[in-house]
């Protein structure tokens, strides 16, 4: 059996090599580094993947989701509510724009964000909403935009882990997550589901006007060239990255039919087994693309389980070991720990195994025949 990665970043590049060897050839050989062809190519082609009108890229995820709230004109002190259980990018821009985060709990069944306390958080100051798609699996989008209709909300969908998925809204017609708000913000960081070789980051938006002010954000606020209307950032996706993504693009659906399979094989083998709880599908399964497969671990010592996985040659990950309302830096007075009950109990009992598409079965099998081990 081959070695078990978290990530297999080494078996996905052999597997495209001759593909991508020439075209990082031909920018090295064109030496056009910043903007060249392949970065409109790829542009383009995301676009038509996506079916979304607009997609701006830009250099890594953070970024795009600080440039996305740029873009909605946003004052200091506004409220912006998202997901206490996530990574802390998406909290961390909202503080950085002077914004005010308002954190709130998750669905203990898909770990996203909780449409009944969003509601519950909204008051004359909210202006919008995050959700994050998290490990791969679609938020409540139906139910979201219905309340930011209601509420007069802008919607920035965190899709950093969710690219590729495929929402099926109530009406029966389908989306892509990330296009489906009033802009979507996606990472192209190496392990993400479409990971460039370096970092990377692009903004979606079906809005004109909302597009054509973000493109000149990313270029230091210029609309003509030297003419700077606002305060701006300098935020690129390179041609080597545009080069890798426009290639890997072609396999994404492929990528993600290999991890959805991984996820079947875990949880064939271990649904219905004592203390361990597999993550949850809706009835549209296309809408998880499996970012991470993450298990809840009952009433045993999740950690204990981490460091025999690890010492049995299995990497995995906890994905995440603290709530953002309990960071230094995004702590509040305001927060009640009652309102923060199912965090605060997944922070204790999810794990992470190894999903990429590479897995093999044999893989899956002996990762899974080690958990079974340790929880007897
Ligand atoms: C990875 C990630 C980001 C940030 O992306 P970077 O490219 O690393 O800046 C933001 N939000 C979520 C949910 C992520 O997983």
């Amino acid at each position: 059996m081959k070695k078990i990665q978290m990530v297999d970043l080494k078996g996905q590049y052999e597997f495209i090599k001759p593909e991508i060897d020439v075209e990082l050839q031909k920018v090295l050989e064109t030496t056009s580094f910043i903007n060249g062809p392949a970065v409109a190519e790829f542009q383009r082609d995301l676009e038509n993947y996506l079916d979304v009108r607009h997609v701006i890229p830009c250099a890594n995820g953070t970024d795009a989701l600080q440039i996305a709230l740029m873009g909605l004109k946003l004052k200091p002190g506004d409220e912006i509510i998202t997901a206490d259980f996530t990574f802390a990018a998406t909290v961390e821009v909202i503080g950085l724009l002077n914004l005010k985060p308002i954190l709130v709990d998750v669905d203990p069944k898909t770990f996203n964000i909780d449409i009944a306390e969003i509601e519950k958080a909204i008051t004359p100051k909210t202006k919008a909403i995050i959700p994050v798609h998290l490990f791969g699996q679609a938020a409540p989008m139906d139910e979201i935009m219905e309340l930011a209709h209601k509420h007069q909300l802008y919607v920035i969908e965190d899709n950093a882990q969710g690219i590729g998925a495929t929402y099926t809204k109530k009406d029966g017609s389908k989306a892509k997550t990330g296009t489906i708000g009033h802009v979507g913000a996606t990472s192209f960081f190496p392990s993400k589901n479409l990971g460039a070789y370096g970092d990377g980051g692009a903004i979606f938006t079906n809005d004109d006007n909302l597009a054509h002010f973000i493109r000149g954000i990313v270029n230091h606020g210029m609309y003509i060239r030297y003419y700077h209307d606002v305060v701006g950032v300098n935020s690129r996706l390179d041609s080597m990255q545009a080069a890798v993504l426009k290639i890997k693009l072609k396999y994404l659906d492929y990528y993600n039919e290999r991890r959805k399979e991984a996820a079947k094989n875990y949880t064939r083998l271990l649904f219905d087994y004592p203390n361990i709880i597999t993550p949850y599908r809706h009835a549209a399964c296309d809408s998880h693309v499996f970012h991470q497969y993450t298990l809840r671990i009952l009433n045993q010592d999740r950690d204990a389980l981490v460091k025999f996985l690890n010492e049995n040659q299995i990497p995995c990950g906890v994905y995440y070991p603290v709530p953002l309302h309990a960071q230094k830096a995004y702590a509040s007075k305001h927060y009640k720990e009652a309102n923060f009950k199912i965090t605060n109990q997944l922070v204790k009992e999810v794990i992470s195994l190894p999903m990429h598409s590479e897995l093999s079965l044999d893989q899956v099998e002996y990762i899974a025949n080690k958990i079974k081990e340790f929880l007897g």
